[in-house]
């Protein structure tokens, strides 16, 4: 395998002494394949983050340049991984964990759990050539159960428990008056985190507490779960399937490195659905002859507001209308928030909550966050609630899932 420097190395010999960036960090480049065409530089600039990314400047040509081109890992990349579905040549991809999966599976002492994000349900399918009737989350849990992970679960369960801890937070900060002059922030993308901790650091008070889903996830796996099915946590190997790079560094972090109860982390292994999807194919998965399945229990089971978290909006429809619950006691009309969804970069809208009126806005891609931030800032505009997600349309343009073929023709 060539390395970002042209040597050749052996990715699985982990022992090896000073092991290499590009082993670790969860985005690196093949120089050997880069034709230095600029698109992910372009990219990464004009349409997603204005040039945070290590490569602005000048390009893909060489990985130590101090001046203009700093290594991946020291520059401000939020890892939206929007570059790597963007190359042309495929010379920028995630790190590939599923050798770790695959050693999980093999061992007879671990217990496999493994929860699916919303967004990967709707695209797992595509590289596979599956017709969408097939191509659904019911048969994605009967490949994975056939793989050999012992219990499959589903990430809106926990995205649920995100919205009502983010709701709640939401009404509590308003009724204390903390939102007169900036708004709060969504948490749950780690794109976005990354993006407002380098950038924008004096916005982070302004940021929801709540865990993501995928985090919330992984801790209730090593606590509640273990205990009510009577596993040792330090057995279980928590594995989740991501349409995202930034979640293989969110499992990492320091905020969530440890199971407070237990020692552990929460998640042990991220997998993009690229990586599921080449899973399947080494394992020899016939995808089009398994019958669908269900959810594992208790962890399977999710509303409606937990599946659209996977798209733009969907995070700020999913608190208000718990909000809405909250305060008024009952739910709130089908369509009532309907004005905030959209595929738009940056869309506004303002809601009466029971005589209050809550002034909300959604962006995606974080060129429009940059935007929105600017004008926050600057007093241009004034809002009390705001979700952003780092990819274009969510994480349904996550940069961990499958390419679509048309980006990939020269
Ligand atoms: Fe990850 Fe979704 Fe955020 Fe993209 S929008 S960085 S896929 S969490």
């Amino acid at each position: 395998v060539a390395n970002n420097f042209g040597l050749l190395k052996n990715p699985y010999k982990k022992d090896l002494p000073n092991r290499i960036w590009t082993e670790t960090f969860p985005l690196y480049r093949n120089v050997q394949k880069c034709i230095k065409c600029m698109r992910c530089v372009q990219y990464c600039e004009k349409i997603q983050t204005l040039g945070v990314w290590g490569m602005s400047g000048s390009g893909s040509r060489t990985t130590v340049d101090v001046t203009y081109n700093r290594r991946i890992k020291d520059s401000d990349c939020s890892l939206c991984g929007q570059c790597i579905t963007h190359c042309p040549v495929g010379a920028l991809r995630e790190r590939d964990d599923t050798r770790e999966v695959l050693d999980a599976l093999r061992d007879p002492d671990k217990i496999t759990v493994v929860q699916i994000a919303p967004a990967v349900r709707a695209a797992w399918g595509e590289t596979h050539g599956l017709p969408r009737e097939m191509a659904t989350v019911r048969r994605l849990t009967a490949i994975l159960r056939s793989m050999g992970f012992d219990y499959v679960f589903d990430t809106a369960f926990s995205a649920d428990l995100t919205i009502m801890e983010e709701s709640t937070e939401f009404l509590k900060r308003l009724k204390n008056g903390e939102l007169k002059d900036l708004p709060m922030f969504t948490s749950c993308c780690p794109g976005w985190m990354r993006f407002v901790k380098s950038q924008y650091p004096q916005l982070v008070p302004q940021i929801s507490t709540a865990k993501s889903p995928m985090q919330m996830f992984g801790a209730i796996t090593k606590t509640y779960f273990a205990e009510k099915m009577g596993i040792d946590p330090e057995k279980i190997c928590s594995v989740a399937i991501m349409p995202c790079i930034a979640k293989k560094a969110e499992k990492d972090g320091h905020v969530f490195d440890r199971n407070r109860k237990h020692g552990m982390q929460d998640v042990d292994i991220v997998l993009t659905t690229r990586e599921m999807d080449r899973l399947m194919r080494m394992q020899n998965i016939n995808v089009f002859s398994l019958p669908e399945a269900e959810f594992d229990s208790p962890l399977g089971i999710g509303s409606g507001a937990g599946v659209i978290f996977g798209a733009t909006g969907g995070v700020m429809e999913a608190a208000l209308r718990t909000a809405y619950h909250t305060v008024v006691g009952e739910n709130a009309p089908a369509d009532a928030f309907r004005s905030i969804r959209g595929q738009e970069g940056w869309r506004e809208a303002e809601f009466d909550l029971n005589g209050t009126t809550i002034r909300c806005a959604v962006a995606s891609g974080l060129g429009n966050a940059r935007k929105l931030i600017q004008a926050v800032l600057t007093h241009k505009v004034h809002y009390d609630f705001v979700e952003i997600m780092a990819c274009p349309g969510g994480c349904v343009g996550g940069g961990g899932q499958p390419i679509p073929f048309e980006q990939n023709e020269l």
